[in-house]
């Protein structure tokens, strides 16, 4: 029978599919003695799981292939080292059974790992890995991590982190559903990249039993389970058409009345400028380069690396903006080598551009890099700091690109609300603003992007929130200096006329929000953008915001 579950709709779009669930922490194996006489068969149980984790791990690496690739194949060589082979068939023939035995022997291997200076240390995460394929194997449990599968399904998570995703393959991933995160968690905006249907913070997406069919509608934030033939048919006709209008609407974004308002595209590599280039984004908003520090938590990426892969990007768009925001490690996006790992609050801690200047070699390899990568190209490009507390720090930062050499426009991204309140006074060091909505909520409210029980307070249509981005707005305007959104509330579609009219300068998105910004920004004039902005301000909620902008748009 049809049941309906309600979430946040955070990814347009509708899936219909097989829930397929993300892996977790794999348990501890009970410690249960075997008799005599199953040795054998355990061991051989043993044997079986090691070389199918290690095939599949060779499997991957080669979908995968470049950096990725070398990583999985050395996974499959752990799986396969003989001397913890052996100490399993050891253990197992003093009584453990196969399970318990792949896990003790791990245990000691790793201690020997963690004591054997910094590199080796830095292998037991992959040796963890290791053990929990092949005690998942053994156990009957899911891999953990992405699910293994060749047909297409609805991937269920508690919540993703960016390092999660990097194997996920596009083509398989019908839609998202998480039990945490907010509108600005990663899972929403990687679902946003992807150009996937998604709904987070769904408290009970994991009690869905594997292999159930259900539909996502990533607008209203229902999930449908095992959904009638009609529902599906009633599903699929309205997204079509809702599809068949977007694609009508092209060109840059601009309200009815031709104010315009520059729409452009969040990225995360090279590997997302296809889908920017086809949603008509004209340039770049947001690069989070820390995608590209996520294949080795261990070190930076070569200068040539960085270069190459910034090139390929900056080359997307000759004649267009490309925004590159330098890396912004630490809090949910930690990197072994930069990250102090005894933080007590990591997102009040050592991030973005404090990890940077903690770190300058960091900086100025990747500012380097940005240099070269832009030589001879005609695009304009713009490199900011995630991040910036106040005045100090941009100052820093715009330093640090200048001692670079580089020539691009400086800018400083307002996530924290000191940075809104003196945003004049930050405008003295730096050349543009850009609102990371997204952090500026998070602190602004005291409330986690990644928890989902807090997502009310992460709702980017909450009134001081609007109040902090007009502020910001306000202070470019005086400099007369631009102040553009990135953060995810630039990916709603009717919060995009507010912002407008808040005095916002560009809007910034995951690709596959581009056509429905255009099309509802272009049924606005600027004037009613402005009135709709006022109007959403002089409410005292999220939703009584929503709802008074909507009124004043519709004329009511
Ligand atoms: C933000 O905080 O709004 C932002 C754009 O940065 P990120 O989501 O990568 O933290
Ligand atoms: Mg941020």
């Amino acid at each position: 029978m049809e049941t309906t579950l309600r979430g946040v709709g955070v990814s347009h779009g509708v899936a219909i599919g097989e829930v397929r669930h993300m892996g977790t922490a794999v348990l501890e194996p009970p410690a249960k003695q075997i008799a005599a006489e199953e040795a054998e068969r355990e061991q051989g149980r043993a044997r079986q799981a090691v070389s199918a984790v290690s095939a599949d791990l060779i499997a991957r690496g080669q979908l995968a292939g470049g950096e990725a690739q070398h990583v999985l194949e050395a996974q499959a060589m752990i799986a396969e080292d003989p001397e913890l082979m052996a100490d399993v068939d050891r253990r197992v023939a003093v009584g453990s059974t196969a399970e318990r035995a792949v896990y003790d022997a791990f245990a000691a291997y790793r201690e020997l790992l963690a004591g054997a200076g910094e590199y080796m240390a830095g292998r037991v995460a992959d040796l963890d890995d290791v053990r929990n394929r092949i005690v998942a194997r053994l156990l009957g449990v899911p891999m953990p991590g992405v699910p293994d599968s060749d047909e297409p399904y609805v991937l269920i998570a508690r919540d993703l982190a960016p390092a999660d995703t990097a194997l996920l393959d596009p083509a398989l991933v019908l839609g998202f559903v998480t039990e945490e995160g907010g509108p600005t968690s990663h899972s929403a905006i990687l679902a946003r990249a992807l150009g996937v249907p998604a709904v987070v913070a769904l408290p009970g997406a994991k009690e869905l039993p594997e292999g159930t069919v259900v539909a996502v509608d990533g607008s209203t934030g229902e999930i449908f389970v095992e959904p009638t033939p009609e529902k599906r048919a009633e599903l699929e006709t309205a997204a079509a058409e809702r599809k068949a209008a977007l694609a009508a609407s092209s060109g840059p974004g601009a309200t009815s009345d031709g104010h315009k308002v520059p729409l452009l595209a969040n990225v995360g590599g090279p590997g997302d400028v296809a889908a920017a280039v086809e949603a008509g984004a004209e340039g770049v908003g947001l690069f989070r380069t820390e995608f590209l520090f996520l294949d080795d938590s261990r070190k930076a990426p070569s200068e040539d690396k960085q270069t190459e892969s910034y090139r390929k990007v900056l080359e997307a768009f000759p004649e267009g903006r490309v925004v590159v925001r330098v890396l912004d490690a630490g809090a949910d996006k930690p990197l072994d080598f930069l990250t102090p790992a005894d933080e007590p609050n990591p997102a009040l801690g050592v991030r973005g551009l404090r990890t940077l200047l903690d770190h300058p070699e960091v900086l100025r390899t990747q500012l380097t890099a940005l240099a070269k990568a832009a030589e001879g190209l005609p695009v304009y490009l713009e490199v900011m700091a995630p991040m910036v507390a106040d005045r100090q720090d941009a100052r820093a930062f715009a330093d640090a690109c200048r001692e670079a050499g580089l020539r691009a426009k400086f800018g400083a991204m307002v996530e924290i609300p000191s940075a809104a309140l003196r945003a004049r006074s930050i405008l003295q060091e730096v050349e543009f603003l850009s609102l990371g909505t997204n952090d500026l909520a998070q602190y602004a409210f005291a409330a986690d992007r990644q928890v989902g029980a807090v997502s009310r307070l992460q709702d980017p249509w909450q009134p001081a929130l609007l109040d902090l981005i007009a502020m910001s707005a306000e202070a470019a305007r005086a400099e007369g200096k631009s102040c553009g959104v990135c953060g995810e509330a630039a990916s709603d579609p009717l919060l995009a006329c507010v912002l407008t009219g808040l005095g916002v300068t560009s809007l910034s998105m995951g690709a596959a929000s581009i056509p429905y910004v255009r099309a509802t920004l272009a049924k606005y004039t600027l004037a009613q953008c402005e009135r709709a902005a006022a109007a959403a301000r002089a409410a005292d909620s999220a939703d009584e915001a929503r709802v008074a902008a909507q009124a004043v748009l519709s004329g009511e």
